[in-house]
């Protein structure tokens, strides 16, 4: 049976945005068949807020959607990362990076396009050197890219392919006392816990290449089928946050907004057409992944009166 997961990671309170995707990726899993895991991915040490796990499980709760394995939290058992870890080092594949941040910073070239930065080598050894993996609190570890294309086809986005070594260089697999990397604790994970579907965020769509490279060095399961949802962003163009006001799911639900409004503000943004109210359950009889715009979605004004109007409530 294909396997999905719903992985929220635990940094703040879901907003609308993150109830689209979830909401989708529940509703394709649920028409086709696939196992759901919920996975919390709460290794972001100082980004991880007390009782966001809670208050996520709580709201997919609340939203109608349900699981059938976990939730399991990334920060519980190290084991399984240290291992694909302690096996990089061991093929010379990952090196230790003893550079401070703002060295980091001051070396690395900007990628065009993107705030992300280019890695500029400055630990990189000449040639690939077997080592032994530890957990230091002054070296982080990166991985050895090669000067390689990663190509694949998302069911929304197409064909994509991305060079990581030109785009992003060296990128972490450990950051500092051997805390694993969102790329290697996902890589890991979705292996580990048979994940092939994976739906997610268009924001994560240059994280897929990196996640193949370091599948592939580790000899991980084959590459999972992905779709890259378009994003829910403000006024602005930018990706929903706080700057755009309160949008978290609990926010509404405070206000007396039943859940079937959400999911109905969802289904509108999903290719459904807008109806007072819809379950969950609902959404997913009716979803059409061939169906969602390909256009992001503008959280307006408008979409925050809808959920608050008179004929809101039941
Ligand atoms: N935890 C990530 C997030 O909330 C999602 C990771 C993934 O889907 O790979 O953005």
């Amino acid at each position: 049976m294909p396997i999905t997961r719903l992985a929220p990671s635990p940094t703040g309170a879901l907003h609308l945005g993150n109830a689209r995707t979830f909401l989708v990726n529940w509703a394709m899993a649920r028409q086709q068949g696939w196992r759901v895991l919920l996975r919390i991915e709460d290794l972001d040490g100082p980004r991880i807020k007390a009782d966001a796990a809670a208050d996520a499980i709580d709201t997919l709760r609340w939203l109608g959607m349900d699981w059938d394995e976990g939730p399991s939290y990334q920060s519980r058992d190290p084991a399984p990362y240290h291992a694909a870890l302690t096996r990089l080092a061991a093929q010379g594949a990952i090196y230790p990076c003893r550079c401070t941040r703002s060295e980091v910073l001051a070396a690395s070239a900007p990628n065009e396009g993107d705030a992300e930065l280019r890695y500029s080598g400055a630990c990189r050894p000449a040639g690939p050197t077997p080592l032994e993996f530890v957990a230091d609190p002054r070296v982080a570890w990166r991985v050895r890219t090669e000067d390689r294309t990663e190509v694949f086809d998302d069911g929304c986005v197409g064909r994509v392919s991305e060079n990581p070594h030109r785009t992003v260089g060296d990128f972490l697999v450990a950051t500092k006392a051997g805390v694993p990397s969102y790329q290697l604790a996902v890589a890991v994970d979705d292996a580990r816990q048979g994940v092939d579907r994976i739906v997610r965020g268009v924001d994560l769509l240059s994280s897929t290449p990196r996640q193949s490279l370091l599948r592939g060095l580790l000899g991980l399961a084959p590459e999972p089928a992905h779709w890259h949802l378009p994003l829910v962003v403000g006024p602005d163009g930018r990706r929903l946050a706080k700057r755009h006001g309160d949008t978290r799911v609990g926010y509404y639900r405070g206000l007396g907004v039943p859940p079937e409004r959400i999911v109905a503000l969802v289904a509108s943004w999903s290719g459904l057409p807008k109806q007072p109210r819809l379950s969950a359950a609902q959404f997913a009889q009716r979803f059409d992944i061939a169906r969602l715009p390909p256009e992001r979605v503008v959280f307006q004004e408008e979409h925050d009166a809808w959920l608050k109007a008179a004929d809101a409530g039941s």
